[in-house]
């Protein structure tokens, strides 16, 4: 397919740091979260902080892979087409001895195949009276059909999971699969979302018309949920200095992660960053040449915890918490491979700005199996009703430029 890819731009706009640099700078910042052992039902979405060895070979014996008759090959190769059904052997019987190769051993998916045996016949290809089984015209039998053999998926010893994965349902059931009960993992983050704001009010409250729902925390905290971040406090302050210096003062001493919502910009009552300097947080970085989410605030305290100060436009936040916040949690808990998704553009989409762009869109399989990122249009980063229905955002670089159709660029889900 034609994807021109125009050069990224790395340094735009003089003074400000972009999108790259900013996870770079986030990265060099955090620090890891610490480990714990957790019982392996609790793992799903944790991330590994010890390799995974195989316990024994997979499969561990020659595994009957069909229902069926377990006999020795040679003798029909020799003509033989009917066989006494010796005995029956299940899955987690010890294993029985072929004693004559005129007979057979009935067995089942799931058993081991029983000595002197190297072959098994599935049921559909016999048929069986008086304790006789015959074998069907034109059933072909050849040694080792249906049968799994010892060791050919994974040898015992073998690194099965390797440090720094993320547990997704498979990777749990190889841990299980390699006799572990219980594996040490990262710790969830302790995390605080908060949201500032004096014209905010929670959803089922009388709202006046000159206030704003506080809908962001909402949409951070689901963020965070769908990521598998379940230790999560909720909390609103008031754009009141003593107010959010005591609350920040108690969430700082309590969580290791911060995440606020509002009041980096530049307003009067933009408090946040000044506030939070008085209390130890350490600015690294404030503001990011990108569209939506400029006043982008990060820092980290002395005492450990990071923070994430994200502009209170509701799109701008929804962005932050997906681009920046999600992934860097991800990386204090270890995680050594993201998984970057790339995606083409179904529409051509102009980037009027020096600023990176992020635009939202939702994802759609075409009749050839390919994904395309259709663009949305927002009405201004304040208009998250036009995100429904949407999958993500794709980053777009800095323009001026028109990225066409086919433009492959990546793809950052909510
Ligand atoms: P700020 O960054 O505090 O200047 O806020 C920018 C805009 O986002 C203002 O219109 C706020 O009312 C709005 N806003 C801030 N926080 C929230 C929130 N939690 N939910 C919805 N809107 C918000
Ligand atoms: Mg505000």
């Amino acid at each position: 397919m034609n994807t021109p890819a125009p050069a990224q731009n790395d340094a735009t706009v003089p003074g400000l740091l972009v999108p790259a640099q900013a996870d770079r700078l986030i990265s060099e910042n955090l620090s890891c979260l610490p480990i714990e052992s957790l019982p392996l039902v609790q793992c799903a979405g944790a991330v590994l902080r010890e390799n995974i060895y195989g316990e024994r070979d997979q499969p561990p014996f020659d595994r009957v892979a069909m229902d069926g008759i377990a006999l020795d090959s040679a003798a029909v190769r020799d003509g033989q087409r009917s066989f006494h059904i010796e005995a029956v052997q299940a899955a987690g019987d010890a294993p029985l001895t072929l004693s004559a190769r005129t007979g057979c051993i009935e067995t089942m998916t799931g058993a081991m195949l029983p000595a002197g045996c190297d072959t098994v016949i599935p049921v559909e290809d016999i048929s069986v009276s008086a304790g006789i089984a015959r074998l069907k015209d034109g059933a072909l039998i050849a040694a080792w059909d249906n049968v799994h053999r010892r060791g050919t998926d994974s040898r015992q010893g073998a690194l099965l999971l390797e440090a720094g994965t993320r547990m997704s349902p498979p990777e749990v059931a190889i841990a299980a699969g390699a006799g572990m009960a219980r594996v040490r993992v990262s710790a969830q983050p302790m995390l605080a979302v908060l949201s500032t704001g004096n014209e905010l009010i929670e959803p089922g409250e009388p709202v006046l018309p000159y206030q704003v729902r506080r809908s962001n925390v909402y949409g951070i905290i689901a963020a965070l949920r769908r990521h598998g971040f379940q230790r999560v406090a909720d909390d609103h302050v008031r754009d009141d200095r003593e107010e959010m210096r005591a609350r920040l003062k108690l969430h700082l001493n309590t969580h290791d992660v911060i995440i606020l919502s509002g009041g980096v910009s530049m307003g009067r009552f933009d408090l946040v960053p000044s506030l939070l300097n008085e209390l130890g947080v350490r600015t690294v970085f404030h503001k990011v040449a990108q569209r939506p989410g400029k006043p982008l605030w990060f820092g980290v305290a002395q005492s450990g915890p990071a923070v994430f100060a994200l502009p209170g436009n509701p799109v701008s936040t929804q962005v932050c918490i997906s681009r920046y916040v999600i992934p860097a949690l991800l990386a204090a808990m270890g995680e050594t491979q993201p998984r970057v998704r790339k995606i083409p553009l179904a529409a051509p989409i102009t980037v009027t700005s020096k600023f990176v762009q992020f635009v939202p869109v939702r994802t759609e399989v075409d009749d050839w199996g390919r994904d395309w990122a259709l663009p949305r249009a927002t009405n201004t980063s304040g208009d998250f009703t036009a995100l429904a229905g949407t999958d993500g955002f794709v980053e777009l670089p800095a323009g001026p430029n028109t990225y066409p159709k086919g433009f492959v660029t990546r793809l950052f889900r909510w």
